[in-house]
């Protein structure tokens, strides 16, 4: 569909690369896979070929040091074909994105040429089995042990966690700080990929997961494990607004994931109105499903606008904890609404695993919790616009 904002020349090639190659090589096997929960080697191969595991490194360290716009359009058009692919991506992204604002020089030395070229991929795991929403009520510690921290607790919901080869780690260092932000750092883990025990961390058998198949949720249980102080990122008590800033990229991430899954619904729906018929005619010439084609075609767009608006004022520099948030619980929550009203039109067969829009409708919930819920944008966006329209007196 044809937006409003104009793409640069670069941004128009990513784009067209990744459709070209999400049509050739995702579209084909998605269903399937999806269906079998099975990792997409394959075509991860292919991304990694594409170079979009380094598409926002920095060109010194092998990567294409493209901007955030950028890696958001890419992000549609892989979640089109599949959203799998995007969260593959994104905890990667964000653990890049980490490095470059509060890496060291030899952090980034040691890490981003092998996570430009996919070798090294990468997960965020601030998630706990009691504390999601409440990050700050984690308890995940590291105690300073000569020039090592030895890790100790059990996170939950990592994305990537057994194929990654580096955690980005939210953990306490101070558990006594008050406010408990101030205690509460950011460790780069290196681990075995694909190994299920590895120095003190255990993986337990991948969550099993109403959609997001194919790319692997996990636990990860850390009993002593040792890390080297050299792997903090920045300063002790620095994991917290760290993390803070990196989630805004993150929800960019779930903004455009939310995109190109209700582009990929839409489209799905649109066809296929045009070719059942109902009571003698195509059921796209019935009004009553003309009224959903025009509200998913309204919501989409706007949604895209919403996405690019935010993606732009990240990719500024700015603070944009409000233009992210209001991104991501706006996209998602309209994806959530297309994708329910595209299984409608797609009567019986919406219901049935031989039709895509089957496998979208599962994927769809899950944009509403990752990356913070839609209730936490909502108190993020209220929180800033009180701030900006703050009476005083
Ligand atoms: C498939 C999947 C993949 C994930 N991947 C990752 C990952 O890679 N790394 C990672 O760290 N985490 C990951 N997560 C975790 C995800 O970020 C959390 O699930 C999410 O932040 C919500 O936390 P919770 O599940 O603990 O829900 P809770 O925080 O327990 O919330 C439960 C309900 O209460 C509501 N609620 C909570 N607090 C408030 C409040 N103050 N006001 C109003 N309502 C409130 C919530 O909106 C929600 O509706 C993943 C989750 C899933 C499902």
């Amino acid at each position: 569909m044809p937006g409003l904002v104009t793409l640069t020349d670069e941004q128009e090639a990513v784009v067209a690369a990744v459709r070209e190659f999400v049509e050739r090589e995702v579209i084909p096997v998605a269903d399937e896979l999806e269906h079998r929960d099975e990792f997409p080697t394959k075509i991860v191969e292919g991304m990694k070929e594409l170079g979009l595991f380094g598409l926002t490194v920095p060109e010194e360290y092998g990567g294409a040091g493209l901007d955030l716009v950028t890696y958001a359009l890419a992000g549609v058009e892989l979640s089109r074909g599949w959203m799998s692919l995007s969260g593959i991506l994104n905890t990667h992204f964000m653990a890049v994105y980490l490095l470059k604002r509060h890496g060291s020089d030899e952090q980034r030395q040691r890490w981003l040429p092998r996570m430009a070229t996919g070798e090294l991929r990468a997960a965020l795991s601030m998630s706990e089995p009691g504390a999601g929403s409440d990050v700050q009520a984690i308890q995940c510690r590291a105690v300073r042990d000569g020039d090592d921290y030895v890790v100790d607790g059990t996170k939950m919901w990592v994305t990537n966690g057994l194929r990654a080869g580096l955690v980005v780690l939210l953990c306490k260092t101070d558990p006594q700080a008050d406010p408990p932000h101030k205690g509460m750092s950011l460790l780069f883990v290196e681990k075995e990929p694909e190994a299920r025990t590895f120095e003190g961390i255990t993986i337990p058998p991948n969550i099993e997961k109403m959609g997001y198949h194919g790319v692997e949720t996990t636990e990860l249980v850390f009993e002593g494990h040792r890390v080297p102080v050299a792997n903090l990122l920045g300063a002790e008590g620095d994991g917290f607004r760290q993390v803070m800033d990196g989630i805004e990229v993150g929800r960019v991430n779930v903004a455009a994931r939310a995109v190109g899954l209700a582009t990929r619904a839409f489209e799905e729906a649109i066809r296929y109105a045009q070719e059942r018929t109902a009571f003698g005619r195509p059921i796209a010439q019935h009004q009553m499903i003309q009224e959903k084609l025009a509200d998913m075609g309204t919501r989409l767009e706007a949604a895209r606008l919403m996405l690019l608006h935010a993606a732009s004022a990240k990719a500024a520099g700015a603070r944009s904890d409000l233009e992210a948030g209001m991104a991501k619980y706006f996209c998602t929550e309209a994806c959530h609404r297309i994708v329910t009203d595209a299984l409608r039109v797609h009567g019986g067969y919406g219901y049935s695993t031989e039709f895509t829009i089957e496998r979208l409708y599962r994927d769809a919930p899950f944009l509403l919790i990752g990356e913070g819920t839609s209730e936490i944008q909502k108190i993020v966006i209220a929180r800033q616009l009180l701030e900006r329209y703050k009476v005083e007196g």
